[in-house]
């Protein structure tokens, strides 16, 4: 008989846990969400009261995970992990609630792809801490109301816009993550090499920063493979020559796109003379899911410039025909 407290939850397991900042203070950039958390995990303690529900928004690898597991920590309380795809039947979810101690952290990663069954569930518990469970079937079903231990849900989404509006308006901590600036990841790369016990230099630990896309998961990743080839081909130091060197063969450009970013770009640039084109049919032509692409692909290409976003669909820019060596078609509307 498997323990139900334990279905559908999941332990943080990665490769980046040793990486992972404990406290906020280790946390490296995100300046306004981590004051405005601050104030609110320092309130909660000096009220004992229970934290309003947070829900962490932006592409993936940005440290939403990280941040809810520091915020249970700063609290003092348990962290219950899950999943919006892993909660199947209101059941899962009623047995993970029923299980929270008072004023635990539950995390709910990809809250958006939760089924709205389970979700109906969610919002008298986060509302009133109250669980109406309906128990037998037909006639002879009945709803019974159970009471929850207070609990702060912490909520991660890559798209605010795919949540319904009922479950948005519940949280009363939307925060934004932004990506990271080069330097900021600098000192992630630099915090990172020393936890590994690898010499980086200056110049090693700003190359690997300034090509890992914005993103602390991108950065740790590359900070390992990068490691590979210095303690193979070089002697084991990270300097600027090894990692320009590793990460260019592990097909890393110069702005951090890798395959699928060019992918992307070289379809756009030559099979659709620059744009623009619908999101279905560039996910049709690179066999990948339009989620994948809206989640991952493109939102650093738009902060960088790369790609805009037309009623009519995505087009180059400028940049990005240099970016690519390519030369723009003349277009008669141009
Ligand atoms: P998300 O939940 O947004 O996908 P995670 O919280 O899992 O992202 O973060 C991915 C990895 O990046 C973590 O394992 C952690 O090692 C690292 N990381 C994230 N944010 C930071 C940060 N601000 N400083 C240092 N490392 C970070």
């Amino acid at each position: 008989e498997p323990d139900d407290t334990l279905r559908g939850e999941r332990q943080p397991q990665d490769a980046d846990r040793a990486l992972r900042p404990q406290v906020l203070d280790e946390f490296i950039g995100q300046h306004e969400a981590r004051a405005n958390l601050r104030i609110f995990i320092e309130s909660a303690r000096k009220r004992e009261e229970t934290m309003d529900h947070v829900l962490f928004y932006g592409p993936p690898g940005l440290g939403k995970t990280t941040l809810a597991q520091i915020m249970a920590r700063e609290l003092g309380v348990n962290f219950k992990m899950t999943s919006g795809p892993v909660l199947a039947r209101a059941g899962d979810l009623a047995a993970i609630l029923t299980n929270l101690e008072a004023r635990d952290v539950l995390f709910i990663d990809e809250i958006h792809r939760m089924n709205p069954v389970v979700e109906e569930v969610l919002y008298p518990a986060m509302e009133d801490f109250e669980l109406d469970l309906v128990i037998g079937e037909g006639p002879a079903a009945r709803t019974v109301r159970i009471e929850l231990q207070p609990f702060t849900l912490v909520g991660a989404t890559t798209r605010m816009g795919l949540l319904s509006t009922p479950l948005r308006d519940r949280f009363g901590i939307p925060t934004r993550l932004q990506f990271y600036t080069t330097d900021e990841l600098h000192e992630i790369v630099t915090r990172g090499a020393r936890m590994l016990g690898v010499p980086a230099d200056d110049a090693g630990a700003h190359e690997i920063a300034k090509r890992a896309r914005g993103t602390p998961r991108i950065a740790g990743r590359l900070l390992r493979r990068v490691l590979d080839f210095a303690v193979v081909e070089g002697d084991g130091r990270i300097t600027h020559a090894i990692a320009d060197n590793a990460l260019t063969r592990l097909g890393v450009d110069h702005l951090g796109l890798d395959g699928a970013d060019r992918r992307y770009l070289m379809l756009i640039a030559e099979n659709y003379q620059g744009g623009p084109v619908g999101v279905e049919t560039l996910a049709a032509a690179l066999s990948e899911s339009r989620d994948a692409i809206e989640d991952v692909i493109e939102p650093y290409l738009l902060q960088q410039g790369l790609i805009q976003r037309t009623p009519r669909g995505r087009m180059l820019t400028q940049k990005t025909w240099q970016h690519l060596g390519l030369t723009p078609p003349k277009k008669p509307d141009q």
